[in-house]
């Protein structure tokens, strides 16, 4: 038996998916949600802060806040092979939000990113296997992806 929690975030960013055969080839953006999945033991030190928790939402908040909002919130993610875009946003000022990744930036490839940008800031000093099980990516209301380990 365990205890899991989920926490997201949201952005606003712009993608193109190259290849595709339809309408995600244009660049365009989505309202990103990004939702971890985090499952543990709960704390039973007493008068602990977390008490009863396997960790605070608010700092899981900070860690999607830091790792992924601030870096992907209102720019353009862009694969590193499109060449069309990386030679248009060349021509944009330096401080034009573009963020160049090694993958194709679908939903499933961003599942993964964010997971990898958030694992490594997940740490309990409880020892209570506090662990980052998936990350789960909503496009469209209707379009989900997850990355699990
Ligand atoms: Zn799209």
């Amino acid at each position: 038996m365990t205890t899991s929690i989920r926490r997201y975030v949201e952005t606003d960013t712009g993608h193109r998916v190259p290849n595709h055969k339809s309408k995600c080839s244009h660049m365009h953006g989505h309202r990103y949600r990004f939702e971890a999945e985090i499952e543990g033991d709960v704390v039973d030190f007493e008068g602990a802060s977390e008490e009863g928790m396997i960790i605070d939402f608010s700092d899981v908040s900070t860690i999607l806040k830091e790792h992924i909002h601030d870096i992907i919130d209102h720019a353009f993610v862009i694969y590193e092979r499109d060449d069309l875009l990386v030679n248009l946003f060349k021509q944009l000022p330096e401080n034009h939000r573009i963020v160049i990744v090694p993958f194709i930036p679908t939903a499933e490839n961003l599942a993964k990113w964010a997971f990898e940008q958030v694992k490594p800031h997940l740490k309990t000093t409880y020892g209570n296997n506090l662990k980052l099980v998936a990350m789960h990516v909503r496009e469209t209301p209707k379009s989900w992806a997850c990355w699990k380990e």
